[in-house]
């Protein structure tokens, strides 16, 4: 560490530029095409990651594996629950989209057949939709059941919202219970019933 805190100014301006430390024993240089070669900012080149080379210009609302993962013997499928047209509709208030990251936890986290599975659920930066990380190699179909009844669930959904406590929650204020089970409603009656390929597989 030592030697890059006592770089003069000028080799510190031109480490930043090209985006990392001149070459020192504390910080050796990557070859070329070595993993870590892919790196940072300014002139560096990163990967696009695989959710960015969606076509969001042609991405409709439904259910898309997003990718898979494999951890040794466990494969982990995230899918893109789609809500809105990208681009082409107004996406979901955060309050609305914290709300439904609430029920949609709870749903998923006690349903019986499921439960078990299930990794992660929660909204996309974007507002768009949300992702949900489930154990196993999974395909759109085999969720579209669990998926349905999750939105029925928000959608039916009367009370006290789980977890919306100070305690519980660290915004526990910014919720909409009445948008959370319209955008539902829309999500079920538009995309969910009747569900077709096209709203399953991705668009070239
Ligand atoms: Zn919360």
């Amino acid at each position: 560490m030592s030697t890059w805190i006592c770089l003069s100014r000028e080799r510190r301006f031109k480490a930043a530029i090209i985006g990392r430390p001149p070459e020192s024993a504390a910080f050796p240089r990557p070859s070329a095409g070595a993993p870590g070669a892919m790196t940072v900012k300014k002139g560096k080149r990163m990967e696009k990651i695989a959710s960015f080379t969606v076509n969001h210009l042609k991405l409709e609302p439904g259910i898309y594996v997003s990718r898979k993962d494999h951890f040794g013997n466990v494969t982990l499928t995230t899918f893109d629950l789609r809500m809105t047209a990208p681009n082409r509709e107004p996406v979901m208030n955060t309050a609305e989209l914290h709300t439904i990251e609430h029920l949609g936890a709870t749903f998923l986290r006690n349903d019986p057949q499921w439960m078990d599975r299930v990794v992660y659920f929660g909204p996309m930066g974007c507002r768009t939709g949300c992702y949900v990380i489930l154990e196993g190699d999974l395909e759109s179909e085999d969720i579209v059941d669990l998926i349905t009844r999750m939105f029925e669930f928000i959608r039916d959904f009367e009370g006290d919202i789980p977890g919306a406590a100070a305690r519980d929650c660290g915004n526990y204020l910014d919720q909409n219970l009445a948008m959370a089970k319209w955008l539902a409603k829309r999500y079920l009656d538009h995309t969910l019933y009747g569900i077709t390929k096209e709203h399953l597989v991705y668009p070239e």
